[in-house]
């Protein structure tokens, strides 16, 4: 699994657990949408530097860009910018990185080949050769195998709207009741 719907899917998920409940869902805000699935898909940008520099995808994947520092930078570089520029969704640091590392995690449950998770102390880049048509075809008619962690993804964002039910049924102050009482 490492096609962009596959690690959008994620992006999501994690930034939806790691948002306010109470806030309006990122499914209907369109600019934090973009910057969730840019950001979640933002190592591979390894693969269009080696098209553009060589005509092959495989040159620098798997390089810096799919390193625990690459995604402390991201995060870093993000806050920042959303300070300077206010129309950027205010992200967290801690989210940038959640999202940059869902990404590491995916290739790395999901995929065969080694990341270099601990660059600059280690660089394992991919062997092979992709050209763009290879790319395009991949993206195009592999995206299937992604069905599955799409699937699981969705179940996830669906249970926890699910269990915001509480406050459609008037759960909570239940709850908030009985604690209450207690005291
Ligand atoms: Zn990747």
């Amino acid at each position: 699994m490492s096609l962009p719907l596959g690690h959008a899917a994620l992006g999501l998920t994690a930034y939806d657990l790691t948002s306010n409940a109470d806030e309006v869902s990122v499914f209907r805000q369109w600019k934090v949408l973009a910057v969730v699935v840019m950001l979640s898909n933002l190592p591979d940008i390894d693969v269009i530097f080696g098209l553009l520099y060589s005509g092959n995808g495989e040159l620098f994947h798997r390089g810096p860009t799919h390193s625990l520092l690459f995604a402390c930078f991201i995060g870093v570089l993000y806050a920042i910018c959303s300070r300077i520029w206010r129309s950027l969704p205010p992200i967290s640091f801690f989210q940038s990185f959640l999202l940059i590392g869902s990404h590491l995690f995916a290739d790395y449950i999901f995929t065969d080949g080694p990341l270099s998770l601990f660059w600059p102390f280690e660089l394992s880049m991919s062997a092979g050769f992709e050209s763009w048509g290879d790319i395009v075809h991949s993206i195009i008619f592999e995206a299937t195998n992604d069905i599955a962690v799409i699937m699981s993804c969705a179940t996830v964002v669906i249970m926890r709207r699910v269990f915001r039910l509480d406050q459609v049924f008037s759960l909570r102050p239940v709850f908030v009741r009985k604690t209450n009482a207690k005291k």
